[in-house]
């Protein structure tokens, strides 16, 4: 085993059943998280790239059935920020000291391209990187946007088992989320992608193959987490989600993509109170801390007991600093592109 993952560190390859060997393998744990650090280390230092979350609407016409943004759930107070809000909260990211900003919510109609062009252009005026996190569009619309000023989008693939993607996300294709990704990347966007780890029927092999997806797309970030079950949809009964499957496929995912950025996410601290900084530890580049204030902050609600969801934007990003100087880390002044280094 330790050859196989020192091989890895070397070659930056690994076979499906090869990925399937590590993720079945209990031991591989401590060496995997261990190899990945190192890995991060040699690829892109022991700064931090920190960028700030805005989560400007939960409004979702989808139905995915983990989310608690999910339309059919009539539990959640809905809300939706103004663009002066948001541009607003872009100056206060500024003033806290954040390089990027990422703007994230449910497929919200609202949010056309002609409403998203001059807040984008706004923020641009700031001096930010513009991350976009807005789910599927036509190819027109992330065209568009990125003219506007965005530099980045995430778009998880949620997992890579089609049959899996189409029953858990009701009307949407997966031919058409791979679609979006291609476009994305076609554009000269830096693409994140990223998915589930515990979705219920999901095996290790189909983890396997969506490490491989990453690899193949040449994602410039990947983002995971473990799915926590919301008791607001139906899927409130699957099992209590687990930290170590998602920081594993996280690790075998910094061995195969050595320079790319990998935030530690907020369902990993959700599930584990030093989930960010085990992920940190484990492979991880980036944290996103959640700017976003008041009510929309708690009504943001994807899932129960999200980390941080009562603190304030002020107080979070000291509370990371402080956690991130105890682990022998920085907090980096640049924008964090993706830079290659193979
Ligand atoms: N609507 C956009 C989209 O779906 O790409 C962006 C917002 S969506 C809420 C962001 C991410 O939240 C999804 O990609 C999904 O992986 C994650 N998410 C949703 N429900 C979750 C849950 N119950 N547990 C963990 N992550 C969840
Ligand atoms: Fe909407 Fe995204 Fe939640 Fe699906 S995951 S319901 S698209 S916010």
């Amino acid at each position: 085993m330790v050859p196989l993952i020192e091989r890895a560190v070397q070659t930056h390859q690994l076979t499906e059943d090869e990925l399937l060997f590590l993720l079945q393998s209990p031991q591989a744990d401590g060496p995997l998280f261990a190899a990945a650090d190192r890995v991060r280390r040699h690829y892109v230092g022991d700064e931090v790239h920190l960028r700030a979350l805005i989560e400007f609407s939960n409004i979702c016409p989808n139905q995915c059935l983990y989310c608690g943004l999910r339309a059919p759930n009539t539990r959640l107070a809905r809300y939706r920020l103004t663009p002066q809000q948001i541009v607003a909260l872009a100056q206060k990211a500024v003033q806290y000291g954040y390089k990027t900003v990422v703007l994230q919510g449910g497929e919200d109609p609202f949010f056309t391209v002609e409403v998203w062009t001059p807040i984008l252009q706004q923020i641009k005026a700031l001096g930010l990187v513009i991350t976009l996190s807005l789910g599927e569009r036509p190819s027109e619309d992330y065209r568009a946007l990125k003219q506007a000023g965005a530099d980045r989008y995430l778009l998880r693939i949620e997992t890579t088992d089609k049959a899996l993607y189409e029953k858990y996300n009701p009307g949407m294709r997966f031919e058409n989320r791979l679609r979006c990704l291609r476009d994305l990347k076609a554009l000269g966007y830096e693409t994140g992608t990223g998915v589930l780890v515990g979705l219920p029927g999901q095996t290790l092999r189909s983890l396997a193959r969506d490490i491989l997806y990453f690899k193949e797309l040449d994602a410039d970030m990947v983002g995971l987490g473990p799915f926590i079950p919301n008791p607001d949809t139906p899927l409130q009964d699957a099992p209590a989600p687990q930290l170590a499957p998602a920081l594993k496929v996280m690790a075998l995912t910094r061995l195969l993509l050595p320079d790319i950025n990998i935030p530690a996410t907020t369902a990993m601290e959700t599930v584990a109170p030093d989930g960010r900084i085990q992920a940190l530890q484990s492979g991880a580049n980036v944290v996103m801390p959640n700017i976003t204030e008041g009510e929309a902050r708690l009504n943001y609600a994807l899932y129960p007991g999200k980390a941080c969801a009562g603190e304030s934007p002020t107080r979070c990003r000291g509370c990371l600093e402080n956690k991130l100087r105890a682990i022998g880390r920085s907090v980096s002044q640049g924008p964090g592109w993706h830079t290659r280094k193979l």
